[in-house]
């Protein structure tokens, strides 16, 4: 709908559209710097929020919207190069504000909206005839809820584009899930580290490269036999424990932003004890497994997100799409289901049904505060394994593009 703004709102509402579009374009700029696109919404608070308080007069919501506008938009340009598309940074100018319930208070006649300097009261411009319109139908509707809105300067009008979505009973599973939250799975592994139920991937290259490096230079210095020989050795050996550490704390940090960012309260791994001959990782592995496992354990803890180990057997050869299992489903890195034909990366697959074991085993059946679902990169997997497509109006952009089969 139209507003009806006078000339001194409509300056503060130039304003504060300046310093959102400053803000989401400083935080898209932001997430272009350095070797990777940070998609991750967690990162970029950390890394921007204070800078965008402190270089405008932003409400702190209007600071975290045009954070997740910048975050939403690299995300899908990811997702176009992952597809094989071209994509370039993104740069906002389209004259726009994002408000929430806290920046915008709906009312009958009017909507009270914080700008840069205070809040301006606009009147809704409604048709004459008020019935039978989309404002009757869904805004002035106790159908319907009102989850935020968009204003937007156009053709010398300020418009008004509400969101509204279905009134749902509290016992539905789209409310429980933001009451009890869903499980991250993630699965471990040597070509992939980590590989996450919502479709991140970390290389396990850097890895087994430094370990392999090691264990050269290892060798190296013990056929020397020296006593010089063996203090080196010794100092390489803390040399390159670090490196590790460090790698595998970083990791655990943004496996723990991954689970805070899809509002997960569980993070599930596949047990720890057996995966040398499950995967044919070296001791190496098994060590930088078991550091990942309790960093994680200890940095999600601070969240509140608990973190839990479930049975592994055949969570690489069971299609967490039709629950098929069979060792020929598995090529590899490829997964192909021989009986309903989904297709994925294995790793993928896998951190999928470690997901959906944790809350099969978990599920009370009286959704006594049990997760009620496996995080997606869009949506996500009940217990039965059928899909749920996503709660939010705007669908995550992951970095890996779930088979259209799902
Ligand atoms: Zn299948």
């Amino acid at each position: 709908m139209k507003l009806d703004v006078d000339s001194t709102d409509a300056a503060l509402l130039e304003d504060t559209v300046d310093e959102f579009l400053w803000a989401v374009n400083y935080v898209t700029r932001h997430a272009f710097q350095g070797e990777y696109v940070t998609t991750s919404k967690t990162t970029l608070h950390d890394d921007t929020y204070e800078d965008v308080r402190d270089e405008t007069a932003l409400h702190s919501n209007h600071v975290q919207a045009a954070r997740n506008k910048a975050a939403e938009a690299c995300k899908s340009v990811v997702k176009k190069w992952k597809q094989g598309k071209k994509a370039s940074m993104p740069h906002f100018t389209s004259p726009h504000l994002v408000y929430d319930h806290r920046t915008a208070m709906f009312h009958d006649e009017y909507v009270s909206l914080v700008t840069v300097d205070g809040r301006i009261e606009a009147d809704y411009v409604l048709p004459d005839n008020k019935r039978d319109t989309p404002h009757a139908e869904y805004f002035f509707s106790d159908e319907y809820e009102t989850t935020g809105a968009e204003v937007h300067y156009r053709n010398g009008n300020w418009m008004f584009h509400i969101h509204c979505k279905k009134d749902v009973e509290s016992d539905t599973p789209e409310q429980a899930t933001t009451e009890n939250g869903t499980v991250l799975g993630v699965d471990l592994g040597v070509n992939n580290l980590a590989v996450t139920s919502t479709g991140t991937f970390w290389t396990g290259d850097e890895f087994g490269h430094w370990r392999r490096e090691y264990e050269n230079r290892r060798g190296d210095l013990q056929d020397h036999g020296t006593r010089w020989a063996h203090e080196n050795m010794q100092a390489v050996g803390r040399k390159e424990e670090g490196r590790f550490k460090m790698t595998l704390h970083r990791i655990s940090n943004e496996l723990v932003a991954e689970a805070r960012d899809h509002d997960c309260s569980v993070i599930a791994f596949e047990d720890l004890t057996d995966i040398r001959d499950r995967t044919g990782a070296s001791w190496g592995h098994k060590w930088a497994f078991n550091r990942l496992y309790a960093y994680v354990e200890y940095k999600a803890a601070e969240y509140g997100i608990d973190v839990a180990q479930v049975d592994p057997e055949n969570t690489s050869r069971r299609c967490s799409h039709c629950g098929f299992t069979h060792p020929d489903n598995r090529e590899r890195e490829s997964f192909e289901c021989l009986k309903c034909g989904y297709e994925n990366h294995a790793d993928y697959n896998a951190a999928k049904n470690i997901g959906l074991r944790y809350l099969r085993r978990n599920q009370t059946g009286s959704g006594g505060g049990a997760p009620v679902g496996v995080r997606l990169n869009s949506g996500m997997l009940n217990a039965n394994g059928e899909y749920e497509p996503p709660a939010e109006e705007s669908a995550r952009a992951g970095v890996h593009a779930e088979s259209p089969q799902l």
